[in-house]
């Protein structure tokens, strides 16, 4: 009798390596068979949005042909998660669908339905621990509740074993048999009319070679001085792993231990302890997301709900389209339409200019990364424009409000990142470049700016918007009795 297929659902989990769905399968010794599943049609999910689109596109085909590398097809359903693996566990008699555990709110409400699902129809359902270093639902405090700050969470991660040492990929698959599948280039993830991914193609190679290529070309280059460099946008001065994790073309288990081994046994240096801190921020986002559902939409901090937000469509504008008058903050807007990606201390930067200075609710910050990073992340976004906000949990305080021109010196002193992203200053030395309305006319002149012609003049007053924004903070403070 032949033996029933096992079906393995990918997710953000796009990799053949270290892949604990696949391995399962794999290691049954029934057929397997690979599935990807675009859903837009569940509610409350969080729909996979613009650049995140074109990079999996890339991912999608990566892994397919990486599939039928080792012998097998990958499959591309599209509609509703739990009705596509149900229609196709009943097509193909499979015995068992397995998965990488997803934590964010509406895909773990998918997961017990679709558990629900497949029961009813005799098939059964195994989830992985297959995309951060730790599992939510395990760390605990000592009181049993879940962490909300940081330190202790990272000392508990790392108190006990360290994550579990990567797997290699199946040498071989043994296909299940043929099943319909659309055909990727059906799904138009990737944009025409107009086309805006030139940027991306530039920056970026999807799928787990890349990911492999970007994590060996750090550790040669970069981890030695991360602890530095990694507040540097003007610097390749950190990993830009963030796409590739949050797709899941390489897991945190593998990142982790190949910065270890790097080390060959000696003691880590502080680049590279400081970077497995960052790497541990994402599973700490991924924790409070699991237990905390709502912070995607609302403050974890029930009292910054009280926050006079302003509306002003021309102002969200001028800040999405890198044309504030801020040159660092116009950069990192640019840097991010361009490229799907900004540098983290920029992406602080103009986070809290949008919250602060624009006193425009973070959601619509967060929002406008969703559609255009290519790493956009529910749990990390969403914790990130909190820690901003200062309604999160572990959060910087509110009161704490980025000087743009300071902070354009401090961490781009030359000019070159402003220089590269906003190519109508290049000509201006530092620190003007960085506060052009205060160089002198003839300095201006010498470089072609005119202020409000070829580049704009700031939209808000630094020092107003500054004591703006601690007059609408008094009203959370109020609120918050
Ligand atoms: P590295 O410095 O090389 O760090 C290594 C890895 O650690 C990263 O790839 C990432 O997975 C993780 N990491 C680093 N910093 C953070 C952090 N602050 N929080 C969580 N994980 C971190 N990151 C996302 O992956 N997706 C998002 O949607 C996202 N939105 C953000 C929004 C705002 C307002 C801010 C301030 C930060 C956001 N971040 C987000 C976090 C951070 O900016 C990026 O993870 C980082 O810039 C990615 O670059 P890298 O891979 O070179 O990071």
């Amino acid at each position: 009798m032949s033996k029933r297929p096992h079906v393995v659902w990918f997710r953000q989990d796009l990799r053949l390596t270290d892949q604990p769905a696949l391995r399962a399968a794999v290691d049954s010794g029934h057929p397997v068979i690979p599935v990807y599943i675009l859903d837009d049609e569940t509610p409350g999910a969080w729909r996979i949005a613009s650049a995140s689109r074109w990079w999996l596109h890339h991912s999608l085909q990566a892994l397919s042909a990486a599939l039928q590398d080792k012998g097998a097809t990958l499959v591309l359903r599209r509609g509703s998660i739990v009705r596509e693996l149900q229609r196709l566990g009943r097509e193909v008699d499979a015995e068992a669908v397995h998965c990488s555990q997803s934590f964010e709110p509406w895909a773990c409400a998918v997961e017990n339905d679709l558990a629900r699902e497949l029961s009813e129809h005799g098939i059964q359902f195994h989830r992985h621990a297959g995309t951060l270093l730790h599992q939510p639902e395990t760390l605990r405090t000592k009181a049993g509740g879940p962490f909300k700050v940081y330190t202790p969470f990272w000392k508990a991660l790392t108190s006990g074993a360290d994550p579990a040492k990567p797997t290699r990929a199946p040498s071989a698959i043994t296909p299940g048999p043929r099943c319909k599948s659309e055909k990727l280039d059906d799904w138009a993830l990737l944009p025409s009319r107009p086309d805006w991914a030139a940027g991306l193609r530039e920056t970026w190679a999807p799928g787990e070679a890349g990911a492999e290529q970007r994590l060996e070309a750090f550790l040669d280059e970069t981890v030695a001085g991360y602890a530095k460099s990694r507040d540097r946008p003007d610097q390749r001065g950190t990993s830009r792993l963030s796409p590739h994790l949050h797709f899941g073309e390489i897991s945190p288990q593998r990142v982790w231990h190949a910065v270890l081994g790097h080390a060959q046994g000696h003691a880590l240096g502080s680049g590279a302890e400081t970077f497995l801190k960052e790497l541990v921020w994402r599973d700490f986002n991924h924790h409070l997301l699991f237990h905390f559902p709502h912070i995607p939409e609302k403050p974890f901090r029930p009292e910054f709900a009280a926050y006079p937000w302003k509306t002003s469509p021309a102002k969200l504008r001028a800040w999405q389209r890198g044309q504030t008058g801020y040159p660092v903050v116009d950069a990192g807007m640019r840097e991010l339409w361009h490229t799907g990606f900004m540098h983290n201390r920029v992406r602080m930067i103009v986070a809290s200019f949008l919250i602060k200075h624009l006193r425009l609710s973070w959601q619509q910050g967060e929002e406008w990364f969703w559609d255009t990073l290519v790493d956009a992340d529910l749990a990390n976004n969403a914790g990130n424009w909190q820690w901003v906000a200062g309604s999160g949990a572990d959060a910087s305080p509110y009161f704490r409000i980025f000087n743009p021109m300071k902070q354009g010196v401090t961490f781009d002193p030359e000019g070159d990142y402003v220089r590269k992203w906003v190519p109508e200053l290049s000509r201006l030395a530092a620190p003007d470049i960085h506060a052009p309305w205060g160089a002198a006319e003839g300095t201006l002149k010498t470089a072609g700016i005119i202020l409000g012609k070829t580049y704009p003049k700031p939209i808000v007053d630094h020092a107003e918007a500054r004591a703006a924004a601690l007059e609408g903070y008094a009203t959370v403070k109020a609120a918050s009795g």
